[in-house]
């Protein structure tokens, strides 16, 4: 029997937290009748639609296919142009490769890390004359983007807005004065994606949820999802048709169990991304100015995934891999979100070189720090100590 083992909470950057809720809810589902595509899949889908406040939500095996599935199910396809900010995970930008689109990279604000509308207005002047599909803004660290500007931009330009809130699960934002929203509810967009990945906020192993107000693409999701295969009404028991091929993007039961038992948790979860990333920042005050939060904001309230810091590595006469390493030395994980997506061999051989000055910028100077749930606040100040310790100050 392998015996679980409980690692220092800041040897990982991200983690999930599972409960003997957690745990018991995948043991009922094992006994269950189903193990895949049962009862769990609708409830957890119809819980996490009305978690973030959408219309409908569609589980997948992971944040990836959520994105492929939503460019697939928006009708994306081949040389359709999709702007993608260059800081991000490789897959918001891969997803459009997937069906045949072509990646037309944004820069991002060097503070913040996320796609504006100035960024993405130079990013639509760079398309010329060429219609643009969608936008895919991403949350990152799940700070939210400036989404009603957004939207307006990517509709002149002839397309929508495909949110990547990966990171995003539970932020809130609250635009000019207007009620409260939250991410994942598409006031803003066609389709937004999540991961439910061990690191994001909350998670199913691996899985994905793509959430729109839109019922038929709800419906093209699902078909999408599992082949692409119908049942036409009326129909011999046997009888399925495919009018054209999906994938096996299937969420299983078992995920979708440990999804829902998640779900209870996300706004204990949340609480406590808040206060630790409010730790965080009173931990960090004195090293400033050369060490700052990534900033927050205003319109947003987020739900922190990323505790990312800038930092002046040349100003203070380190490099970051020494800090990574001295970091390391004292049991501290740290990580870099991201290397700008564009510098990539591959879609420097399909795109040739780019300059995007701000994801250079946040490159150069970003790292993130240890944040999850199942760390505390003596935690933090541990790793405060441990950073101001490892730049020399
Ligand atoms: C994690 C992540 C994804 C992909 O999710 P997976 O579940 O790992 O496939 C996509 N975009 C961003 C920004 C992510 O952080």
């Amino acid at each position: 029997m392998v015996m679980p083992t409980t690692p220092d909470p800041l040897s990982h950057y991200g983690r999930q937290v599972i409960d003997d809720a957690d745990v018991a809810a995948v043991a009922e589902a094992l006994r269950g009748e189903f193990l895949t595509t049962g009862p769990q899949v609708a409830a957890f889908e119809a819980e996490f639609a009305e978690a973030v406040g959408a219309k409908h939500a569609v589980a997948c095996a992971n944040g990836t296919a959520a994105l492929h599935l939503a460019l697939l199910a928006l009708g994306v396809g081949e040389g359709d142009l999709c702007i993608v900010p260059s800081t991000t995970f490789l897959a918001t930008a891969n997803a459009v490769r997937y069906v045949g689109g072509e990646v037309l990279f944004a820069d991002v604000d060097p503070a913040s890390g996320l796609m504006t509308p100035y960024t993405l207005s130079v990013a639509i002047h760079r398309a010329g004359v060429k219609a643009v599909k969608a936008v895919l803004p991403v949350h990152l660290r799940g700070e939210v983007c400036e989404l009603p500007a957004l939207k307006a931009l990517a509709q002149s330009a002839g397309g929508v807005l495909v949110e990547d809130a990966a990171h995003a699960l539970g932020s809130t934002m609250t635009f000019n004065g207007a009620e409260p929203e939250r991410v994942g509810d598409n006031a803003h967009s066609a389709a937004t994606t999540f991961s439910l990945h061990p690191v994001k906020t909350i998670t199913t192993g691996e899985g994905g949820v793509v959430t729109t107000g839109d019922a038929a693409l709800a419906k093209r999701l699902r078909t999408l999802r599992s082949h692409g295969m119908t049942k036409p009404e009326g129909a011999d028991p046997w009888v399925y048709e495919m009018a054209e091929p999906g994938f096996n993007y299937r969420l299983p039961d078992i995920n979708c169990a440990l999804g829902r038992s998640q779900l209870n948790k996300l706004p204990g979860f949340v609480d406590k991304r808040r206060t630790l990333a409010a730790a965080w920042r009173a931990a960090l005050a004195p090293l400033a100015p050369a060490v700052t939060p990534a900033a927050a904001m205003d319109w947003s309230d987020a739900a922190l995934h990323l505790m990312t810091v800038l930092i002046d590595f040349e100003g203070l006469g380190v490099s970051r891999a020494q800090v990574v390493e001295r970091l390391a030395a004292r049991g501290v994980a740290s990580q870099v979100h991201y290397i700008p997506v564009h510098t990539q061999p591959y879609y420097r051989a399909r795109y040739g070189e780019i300059d995007l000055p701000g994801a250079r910028a946040w490159y150069d100077r970003c790292l993130s720090l240890p944040l999850h749930p199942g760390m505390s606040e003596a935690d933090v100040a541990r790793g405060a100590a441990a950073l101001a310790e490892a730049i020399g100050a």
